[in-house]
């Protein structure tokens, strides 16, 4: 492990950009399929480890609904929920903004209310047990349409759970245009949600501009195009609206072409606040650490530079100022004890 990389492993980190579904490592997934032998999805650890080597991007989605799949009761939710907080821990991850999709549950008959107390029981025990702060952004899986925008309103409006911070919309851009779903954002945040749209992931900069003005982004999932426009990367400077990128996931969904090619030192060199995320780690082969020390490359970090880049997530984060400020201090004192 080189020194860069021992730094970042002991780093005190914030996650705001990480699917729940896609955050199921094969270890979860092979605990969640010995609850389920009937399903296809093999159990071993070797077998499961292939099974996860995807040949092509229709693979990936293939391997992901099956683990969708498995995901069939409530203790199914608390159990992925739990567990993906024990692999967080592991990268010194202090806390999470955690993207989950009710809709995919309760259309599959989790009832809502058993859904939401799964994932709390979850939450409660991964901060007492494990020290990692959890929080939820319920979002709308574009592809599924009105119907699912509708449900995932109810549930975030009716039941809010604790934990819930935040409203977003994720799945494909292309064929899905964000103004459509204005009126459960405009019912979400009158609910005091935030609001976190995934947008200029696969398309232009125009998806960002509908993402801010008729979503009423804080903050953008990916936001990859902003830099074909710089009179939006001004716009995001100087709103302070900040990006969260995850990189190794733009490579693996050809977003971007390869790592050389990403606009993250653009975006940072435009003052625009940067977030480094992991999307759906294992699925792309990669964790958070991994991503920082990618963003170390591409932006010429060092110890220093990676600590203001965790401060990074802080800052645009949901937490209260209390919590910002205790984040913050950590991260300081770990970065001035660093081997001198
Ligand atoms: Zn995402």
């Amino acid at each position: 492990m080189s020194d860069l990389d021992a730094f970042i492993a002991g780093l005190p980190k914030a996650e705001l950009h990480v699917h729940h579904v896609g955050s199921a490592s094969p270890r979860i997934v092979s605990e969640l399929a010995a609850r389920h032998p009937d399903s296809a999805v093999p159990t071993d650890p070797e077998a499961l480890a292939d099974y996860f080597t995807f040949r092509d991007f229709a693979h990936f989605i293939e391997v992901y609904l099956s683990v969708v799949d498995l995901v069939r009761d409530a203790e199914d939710v608390r159990l992925l929920t739990y567990e993906v907080a024990r692999d967080m821990a592991r990268q010194q991850i202090r806390y999470a903004e955690l993207t989950l999709t009710p809709f995919s549950s309760t259309r599959r008959g989790i009832p809502d209310a058993a859904y939401v107390e799964a994932i709390e029981d979850a939450r409660k025990a991964a901060e007492s047990e494990l020290g990692v702060v959890l929080r939820w952004c319920f979002d709308i899986p574009g592809e599924a349409g009105l119907e699912a925008a509708e449900e995932t309103a109810r549930i975030a409006c009716d039941l809010q759970p604790e934990g819930l911070v935040s409203f977003g919309l994720g799945g494909p851009e292309i064929g899905v245009p964000r103004p459509q779903f204005k009126p459960y954002f405009d019912r979400a945040r009158a609910a005091g949600l935030h609001s976190v749209p995934h947008a200029g992931e696969t398309t232009g900069p125009g998806t960002i501009w509908d993402a801010l003005n008729e979503l009423g982004a804080e903050r953008i999932g990916h936001g990859t195009s902003a830099t074909q426009d710089p009179r939006l990367l001004a716009h995001l400077a100087e709103h302070r609206i900040p990006l969260e990128v995850c990189p190794t996931s733009n490579i693996a969904t050809r977003a971007v072409r390869t790592l050389e090619e990403h606009p993250v030192k653009e975006m940072a060199d435009a003052g625009v606040l940067v977030t480094i995320n992991s999307d759906d780690p294992p699925m792309f082969g990669t964790d958070l650490n991994t991503e920082y020390a990618v963003a170390a490359r591409l932006l010429g970090l060092d110890t220093t530079g990676l600590a203001a880049l965790a401060k990074n997530a802080v800052t645009a984060s949901f937490m209260d100022t209390t919590a910002k400020a205790k984040l913050a201090a950590e991260i300081d004192a770990y970065t001035a004890s660093w081997r001198g």
